[in-house]
């Protein structure tokens, strides 16, 4: 079972991830189906804050035809049915401020 402290780990669970456009990485292999070589043009995005990547096929409408995660963070990537409802995470992200506002306020006095 995941742990509130594993989750924390990464808030992009709870926040989505924060993502801007980046060059095409080195290591970038296109999948071999035809949505991605047919592709009219792929976007490469990276998440500023956990570094996960995300690839997207497009259209020349702009529609997405295919996309593809890279989780780069070790650990982040979860088995099926161990990922917490984001629902959750939210509330542990909350929790986790509060209980940081506390420490800073103890450590004021
Ligand atoms: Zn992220």
């Amino acid at each position: 079972m995941t742990t509130k402290q594993h989750v924390l780990t990464y808030p992009c669970r709870g926040t989505r991830h924060w993502m801007e456009q980046v060059p095409r990485p080195a290591d970038w292999i296109t999948p071999s189906t035809d949505y991605w070589h047919g592709a009219w043009a792929i976007l490469h995005l990276r998440c500023a804050r956990c570094e996960t990547e995300r690839h997207i096929a497009l259209d020349y409408n702009g529609y997405i035809l295919a996309d593809k995660y890279d989780h780069r963070p070790p650990g982040y990537s979860l088995k099926s049915g161990e990922a917490p409802a984001r629902e959750q995470v939210r509330l542990w992200l909350l929790e986790d401020t509060r209980d940081r506002k506390k420490r800073r306020l103890k450590s004021v006095k």
